[in-house]
């Protein structure tokens, strides 16, 4: 009897770093998105913006609104929908 490799499961490990953009300023910004929360509300680091920034309609966060990644709840899960992700924390 042979030892066959065992399967390893991948473990996903979300990329956190995301750079936002302000849709007011258009200002870019690096955040450190959360890694086991939904942020919905993120303020626009410009002075002279200081936008309130919120997910847009459908979106479950500020970072796959307005950031250049989705945020690590859907890219560990990405079929997951909203409301799914939701119920899982
Ligand atoms: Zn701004
Ligand atoms: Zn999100």
């Amino acid at each position: 009897m042979t030892e066959e490799n065992q399967e390893i499961p991948e473990v996903i490990q979300p990329e956190l770093n995301a750079v936002l953009t302000c849709p007011d300023c258009e200002t870019k910004q690096d955040v450190l998105m959360p890694e086991t929360k939904f942020q919905h509300y993120y303020k626009c680091i410009n002075e002279e913006c200081m936008a309130d920034i919120t997910p847009l309609t459908g979106k479950c966060c500020v970072f796959c609104s307005y950031s250049d990644k989705l945020c690590p709840q859907k890219q560990v899960n990405p079929n997951a929908d909203e409301k799914t992700l939701h119920s899982l924390i």
